[in-house]
This record gives structure tokens, C-alpha cells and sequence, in this order.
């Protein structure tokens, strides 16, 4: 696939239907590579679109939080094979914000992590080459992505969960110092095992407001004393035309706030979202958010096509939960 998001054990129908995505300003989410899908309705009958046969359907089904119907066959038009080569360095966020167009557009994948309570920001950059594989070895590999990124890290969260006030000493232990650099396939260098359970808020924002928006949850986070032991990671697309894909219509960047499960979250997650609207953001359709039907209509300019689908496929909305109430509306 041209372009994954950090896991690759979702379904495809789930991760499509969600508006799933990686990061690269030249690349899209998931489901803008969707080409073709069955689609069981509310009624028991079935639909097959295409780009040949009710591409108007494949249009707007794309992304559909489920409600449309079950997706049960899905085509995505994927590229040849490649290999990424991937540096990891960590970067002072100050020295780092006022490059990150730049390094955006530089970098065929390019994403950071800033660690709240530090100055640091661990930032990937993956490009395509033709270099040979260059895995990192198998015990370094094992030891970095698997004991670092997850039980040495879980182990950090639970310490701060039952000792809050060492959150700020214990994240200056998280990976911030030390690069790398190897090349290995695309789809092992884009996904990571994810094993630390957490609580995730993600917005997506026109590109040009990540910047302030990152300092105004920086400042908000100092302001309130929010202890907080995950760090938030800021990614890039590009514009697609799915209607409810949270790239619609503008290049955009996204913000992503965590918190380990167990730990108070709502709050913090409240402040974030407050700050996001100003920018104009829409939620991640499968993580944490608390706008509802009316507002969400604003921020999608085809909300309406939506909804006209909605009523056609499973008018009596054997599709609904109460999830989809909350965000369609009933
Ligand atoms: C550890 C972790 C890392 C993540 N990383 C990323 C990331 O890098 N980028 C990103 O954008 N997101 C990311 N996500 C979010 C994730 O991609 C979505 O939550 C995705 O929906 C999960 O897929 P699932 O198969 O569990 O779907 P579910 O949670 O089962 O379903 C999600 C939605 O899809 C619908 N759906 C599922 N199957 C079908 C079907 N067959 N037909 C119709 N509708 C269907 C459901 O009704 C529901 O609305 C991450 C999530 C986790 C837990």
C-alpha cells in the first residue's frame, strides 16, 4: 500500500471507514485508495460500486463510520513493492516547529512525537530508495521497537500512573536522545507493535494551523499542570475527495493527544478538543472526540451527500448505534 497508519492489525473495512492515514504531505488516508466495494444494505440486498459501475456510491461510501452498510469485499489500488529508509533523530521542539513545512515537504514521510514536560521531539523521516534492505538487526530491533516502544515504555506509565508527580523526572527517560538510521520494506518501517494500552484524541486541521495549534496546547498543558506521560504525535496528508475523510478538501495536518489507559483523561482531552475547534479541526472518526451531528455538518462540505446515502442505503437504519445517532444524528 502506498501509505499505512502507525498499526496494521485494524480490518480493512475499519480502517477505511474511519479515515485512517499515515502521514506524507503528498499521500492521502486510507480510504482514497478504496477503488471498489460490495456493500451488504440495511435490506439484505447488495451493491457493488466501482470508478466504473455507481462510482457515485464508491464516492461518498468511501468513509462511512458503518452506516451505510457491511463492507464485505474491498479493492484498493496499491503500488509496486518498496523500501523506505528511515532516520530517526530527535530534535529540540523549538529548533523543530519553525521547519516542519519544510521538513513536510522535504521527507515522503515525515512525523514527530514532542514529549510533553521536555524540550524534545523525536521526528521520522521515511523516503522511498532502492538501496538494499538495511533491517535494523534482529536483537537491536527487538530491543528499540518492541522492549523501548512497549514495556519499557509501559512500564515507565505505570509507574507515573501510580506516582503522577514523577511524570514530568520519568519523561525525560523516554527515547529523546539517540538517531537511527536503516532501511527495511515499506509496510515493517510504517507500522510498529503497539502493546501499551492507551486513551487516543486525534484532529486533523488545515496544515497552516498546526503550528500555532501545537503551541497553544503546549502553553495549555503548562497553564493547567497536566501530567502527562505519552507524547503527541503530529502527522501530514495531502487534500483528498472523500466527503467525510477528515483530509476533504484541504491539505491538512493532525494532532494527536494520548493518555494511558487507566488515567484520567477527559479533562485534558476536553482542553485539547477546545483548542482544535479553533482551528477549525475535525475529529478522527474512530478515536476519542465529543462533537456531535450539528456541528460536525459544518465542517463537512458534502455532509448532506452523506446523509442522501444514508437514507438510500439503510433507510431504516438497521445500521445505526448509538455512536452513529451521536454523530449522524438519527
Ligand atoms: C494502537 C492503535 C494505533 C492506531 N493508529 C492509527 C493511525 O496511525 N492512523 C489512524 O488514522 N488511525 C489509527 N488508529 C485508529 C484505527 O485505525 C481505527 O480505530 C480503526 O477503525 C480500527 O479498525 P478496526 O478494524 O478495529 O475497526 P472497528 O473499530 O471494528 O470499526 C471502526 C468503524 O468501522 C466500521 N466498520 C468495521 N467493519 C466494517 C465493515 N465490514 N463494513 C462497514 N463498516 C465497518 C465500524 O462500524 C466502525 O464504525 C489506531 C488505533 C489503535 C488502536
Amino acid at each position: 500500500m502506498a501509505n499505512l497508519g502507525d498499526i496494521a492489525y485494524q480490518t480493512v473495512a475499519g480502517a477505511i471507514s474511519t479515515s485512517t492515514h499515515g502521514t506524507g504531505t503528498r499521500l492521502t488516508g486510507l480510504a482514497a485508495q478504496v477503488v471498489g466495494m460490495r456493500i451488504v444494505k440495511g435490506d439484505g440486498s447488495i451493491v457493488e460500486c466501482s470508478t466504473e459501475v455507481h462510482p457515485e456510491i464508491l464516492d461518498v461510501a468511501r468513509v462511512s463510520v458503518g452506516a451505510l452498510g457491511a463492507i464485505t469485499e474491498c479493492t484498493i489500488q496499491v503500488v509496486p513493492a518498496f523500501a523506505l529508509r528511515a532516520r530517526e533523530e530527535p530534535m529540540k521542539l523549538d529548533s523543530l516547529l519553525p521547519q516542519i513545512h519544510e521538513l513536510a515537504a522535504a521527507n515522503d514521510h515525515f512525523e514527530f512525537f514532542w514529549i510533553p514536560h521536555t524540550k524534545w521531539a523525536l521526528t521520522k523521516r521515511n523516503n522511498r530508495t532502492t538501496d538494499a534492505l538495511q533491517p535494523l538487526p534482529k536483537v537491536k530491533g527487538w530491543i528499540e521497537k518492541t522492549f523501548m516502544e512497549n514495556y519499557a515504555f509501559g512500564a515507565l506509565c505505570r509507574v507515573g500512573k501510580l506516582r503522577p508527580a514523577l511524570i514530568p523526572r520519568l519523561a525525560t527517560a523516554l527515547p529523546s536522545s539517540g538517531s537511527r538510521e536503516y532501511v527495511d520494506k515499506s509496510f515493517k518501517i510504517f507500522s510498529s507493535p503497539r502493546l501499551v494500552k492507551f486513551y487516543e484524541m486525534e484532529h486533523a486541521m488545515p496544515a497552516e494551523a498546526v503550528v500555532p495549534a501545537l503551541t497553544d496546547i503546549r502553553s495549555m498543558i503548562e497553564r493547567k499542570g497536566y501530567l502527562l506521560n505519552f507524547p503527541v504525535e503530529v502527522r501530514f496528508t495531502d487534500a483528498d475527495d472523500v466527503p467525510l475523510s477528515t483530509s476533504y478538501g484541504r491539505k491538512s495536518a493532525y494532532i494527536a493527544v494520548h493518555v494511558f489507559k487507566g488515567m484520567e483523561h477527559e479533562a485534558f482531552f476536553r482542553d485539547v478538543e477546545d483548542i482544535m475547534r479553533s482551528y477549525d479541526s475535525r475529529p478522527h472518526w474512530g478515536k476519542i472526540h465529543h462533537r456531535e451531528a450539528e456541528e460536525l455538518s459544518r465542517l463537512y462540505p458534502r455532509w448532506n451527500d452523506f446523509l442522501q446515502l444514508r437514507d438510500e442505503m439503510d433507510p431504516n437504519r438497521v445500521f445505526s448505534n448509538e455512536y452513529t445517532k451521536k454523530v449522524f444524528g438519527s
